[in-house]
Parts: structure tokens; C-alpha cells; sequence
């Protein structure tokens, strides 16, 4: 195998989780980064190895829901109308893939990554001394009414076939497993393959000081372009002194468009912020991942405390985040949590790189062969980091994949695809 200089653009989880893999390969590791240790996606998420999530976010019948979610104020999902233009081409194809067909290839895509997540992720976590920082205790998925438990029985069974299982409650019975839920609670589904981490943060750093110990250097500052050498790539940077080397892995999470389109690959890809508040003393106990139904919004147990997030807010890089979402989310959970304790709470919101088909892109650029993309992961990126890497890893060796990577490639965004 011969020996490469890889440089990986963005330091969240999945660009970390590259390093890893590629230099497990043996090969050399520059990771470019403003602000490797800094807020991102990766530091403040809800934790969840979510491998039973598998039904992609355009499901048949969502469109449907749009208009009541976005003219509720508490409600899942907002938009700042001024970057409405912007959205088009995306929601576009949102609505293109948002049929029964799509729907079960896209769980198929999802699941073939998610299938690996554990044999990908242990590894990682047992070299850099983080193992101990998983929990195993599956995630309940509690529902408020009959009708939305019905509703969602098409989806449950294709969870079912792609090897996700999962176990109906009653409210009293999602009682007994969690005696903190009141009794909005009338139905539930365990899903006991899910884990979580203790914090999301942990992992992150961690894995940082893992890689940066195994060998790898960082260059500190914000990537502009991503150009073509006689012998490989130049990462240009904004102001700061450029880096060449063989490979480029573009893994900057929301931030990718640009610096794919410098090479001409074009992608959907647009900011869904997230919100959450951790509550430091909730002063009731949960053991695992709640998933509530219809309000799409969760709580998750971590070292740190309760973590009540979620929300999907579709307003560009640069807007500010309005945490009035993060209020509202606590405001929920009281329904469903009547004695939680929401004093001291820590606002939070973060960027999820989305795409239209809920798919990461993964894989070779097509206009430039030493570029490879590992992005725009939305809700799984922490679920489908090491896998990503692994196939990163495997590409630079050119190895065959161990899955088919064509659900994943970029040129499924080229203009008429
Ligand atoms: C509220 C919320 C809850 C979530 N819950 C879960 C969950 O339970 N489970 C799960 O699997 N996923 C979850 N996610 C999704 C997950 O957090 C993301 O998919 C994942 O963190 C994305 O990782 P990333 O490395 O691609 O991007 P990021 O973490 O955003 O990292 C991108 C990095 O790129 C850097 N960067 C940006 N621009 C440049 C540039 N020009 N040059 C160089 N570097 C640059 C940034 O500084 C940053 O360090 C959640 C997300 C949110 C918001």
C-alpha cells in the first residue's frame, strides 16, 4: 500500500472519525479546521446511536403536515422566510423523494450504513479509552394518541424488515420502564438496538486528542477552495498559509456546499439548526432516549444532565438562532414529564448538515479523483460517523467497499439527475 499525506477538511465527528480510520491505514493526517475544539453539530447533540432510525424525514404524507407544524409555535419545524428562495431547489426535491418507493430506497441506503454502525464504532471508541462512555438501555418512542401510533404502523414494519427491532407498550407498560412519564404517555415502541453516549461532547474531544496523539496535525483556519495539483490537491485557505497533499476529505458538516462547488460537484445541502436545553438537576430520573411521537422532539440522559432537544429550522449559516425553540421544547416536555425540573437549563443550538433525501454524500468527486466527500450526515452523523470513515479509509486504499456506495454519491444532485 503506498504511503499518502490526507487532508481532512472539517474536525467534527465524521471528519475526526476519518482521521482515525485513515490513519489506522497507515497513511499521514492533516486536519484543517477554524476551530477544531470549538462548538459544532458534534459537541452538542442529543447523544443517540440511533441505528433504528432508517425512515428517511420526506416520508409519503409529510407534506401534508408542513403547514400546521409551521404555523405552531411549539411545533417541530420553522422557516425564516427570508431564506425561502434559497430553500427552493431543495424542498424541490424534498417533494421528489417524499413517495412510498423513494421512501423504502432510502431506508435501504440508511440501513446498510446503520447495520455497521456497531462493528465500525467499537473499535474506535475501545482505542481512544471511550467505550465505557456507551450505553446500551434501547429508546422508547412514546406516543400521545391511537391515531398517531396507527399511523405510523407502515413505518414500524418497514423498520422491521431492515432488522430493527421493535416492541409495542402500553402507556402503563412504558410507565413501568420509565415511572417519570405521566400519563400522556398511551402508547410506546422499544427499539432496544439504540444507545447513547454519556455526552456527545466527550466523544468528540476525546477522539480529537486520539488522533492528534496517533500522529495527526492540524491546520488551524477556515478552507476557502480545494484545487487541483500535478501531483494532487492545494487546500487554499482563507489567509492562512495553504496545504497540499495527496488526498483531500471534505467532511465540513453544514459548511460543505462551497467547498464542493469549487471543484464543481454540485449538492443540496442546507443548515436544519437544531435546538436543545440541558437541565443540569431535572430532578426526576430517565434511563434511555425518549422519542416523543408526535411533537418529534426527544430527551436524553446524559452525564451533563437531561437534554430536552430537537426542532428543524431551515434559515441559512448565518442566521441567529432564536432560542425561543429551545423554550418551547422544555415546554413540551413538562407535558409528557409533569415533574421535571427545568430550572438552570443550558440553551444550545447547532447546525445539522441536511440533505433533501436524508442520505449522507459519500464517496469520490466525480470532476476531481483525490477529493472525497463525507458529509451532510443531518441526523445521524454521530450514528454514522465511523462507518463513514471506514469507508473513507477503504476508498483512499481503493479497496473494495464493503457496501454499495451509490445511494451515497454527489453526482445524484447533478442538474437532471
Ligand atoms: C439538536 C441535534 C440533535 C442531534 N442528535 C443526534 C443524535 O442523537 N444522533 C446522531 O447520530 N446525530 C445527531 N445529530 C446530528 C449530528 O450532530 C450531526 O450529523 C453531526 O454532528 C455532523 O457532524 P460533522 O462532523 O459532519 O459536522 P460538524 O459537527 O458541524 O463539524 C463540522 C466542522 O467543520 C468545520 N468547518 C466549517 N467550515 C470549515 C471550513 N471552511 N474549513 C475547515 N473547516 C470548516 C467546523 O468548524 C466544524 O468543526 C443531532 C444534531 C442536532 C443539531
Amino acid at each position: 500500500m503506498q504511503h499518502k499525506k490526507v487532508a481532512i477538511i472539517g474536525a467534527g465527528i465524521v471528519g475526526l472519525a476519518c482521521a482515525w480510520h485513515v490513519l489506522q491505514s497507515g497513511h499521514t493526517v492533516v486536519l484543517i479546521d477554524p476551530a477544531p475544539e470549538g462548538d459544532k453539530a458534534s459537541f452538542g447533540n442529543a447523544g443517540g446511536i440511533a441505528v433504528s432510525e432508517v425512515v428517511p424525514a420526506s416520508a409519503p404524507g409529510v407534506f401534508l403536515k408542513l403547514p400546521k407544524w409551521l404555523f405552531d409555535p411549539l411545533g417541530p419545524l420553522s422557516l425564516r422566510w427570508t431564506h425561502a428562495p434559497r430553500l427552493l431547489p431543495w424542498m424541490l426535491r424534498f417533494s421528489r423523494v417524499s413517495t412510498r418507493s423513494e421512501m423504502e430506497r432510502i431506508a435501504g441506503a440508511l440501513s446498510a450504513l446503520n447495520n455497521r454502525t456497531y462493528d465500525d464504532l467499537m473499535p474506535l471508541l475501545n482505542s481512544a479509552g471511550l467505550s465505557d462512555k456507551l450505553y446500551n438501555h434501547g429508546a422508547l418512542t412514546v406516543y400521545e394518541s391511537e391515531m398517531a401510533f396507527q399511523a405510523d404502523a407502515a413505518e414500524w414494519e418497514l423498520k422491521r424488515q431492515h432488522g430493527v427491532t421493535c416492541t409495542p407498550m402500553s402507556g402503563d407498560e412504558a410507565r413501568q420502564l420509565e415511572p417519570a412519564l405521566g400519563g400522556l404517555a398511551h402508547k410506546a415502541m422499544f427499539t432496544p438496538q439504540w444507545s447513547q453516549v454519556s455526552d456527545p461532547k466527550d466523544i468528540h474531544n476525546g477522539l480529537l486528542d486520539t488522533v492528534l496523539r496517533n500522529g495527526a496535525t492540524i491546520a488551524r483556519g477556515a478552507a476557502k477552495r480545494i484545487n487541483r495539483t500535478a501531483t494532487g490537491v492545494r487546500v487554499e485557505m482563507d489567509g492562512d498559509a495553504d496545504v497540499s497533499a495527496d488526498l483531500v476529505v471534505l467532511a465540513a458538516g453544514a459548511w460543505s456546499k462551497p467547498l464542493a462547488a469549487s471543484i464543481g460537484d454540485r449538492v443540496l445541502l442546507e443548515s436544519e439548526r437544531g435546538y436543545n436545553t440541558t437541565l443540569p438537576t431535572p430532578g426526576i430520573s430517565v434511563t434511555r432516549e425518549l422519542i416523543f411521537a408526535e411533537r418529534k422532539f426527544v430527551a436524553t440522559p446524559l452525564a451533563t444532565g437531561l437534554r430536552i432537544g430537537g426542532a428543524a429550522e431551515f434559515g441559512g449559516l448565518t442566521s441567529k438562532p432564536n432560542f425561543k425553540r429551545s423554550e418551547a421544547l422544555v415546554k413540551l416536555a413538562k407535558r409528557y414529564l409533569p415533574d421535571l425540573d427545568s430550572d438552570q437549563g443550558i440553551q444550545w443550538s447547532g447546525h445539522r448538515p441536511a440533505t433533501p433525501d436524508s442520505l449522507p454524500v459519500i464517496g469520490r468527486s466525480p470532476n476531481n479523483r483525490n477529493v472525497i466527500h463525507a458529509f451532510g450526515h443531518g441526523h445521524l452523523g454521530l450514528t454514522q460517523a465511523a462507518t463513514t470513515g471506514r469507508l473513507v479509509a477503504d476508498l483512499i486504499d481503493n479497496k473494495p467497499a464493503s457496501l454499495d456506495l451509490t445511494p451515497y454519491r454527489i453526482e445524484r444532485f447533478t442538474y437532471g439527475a
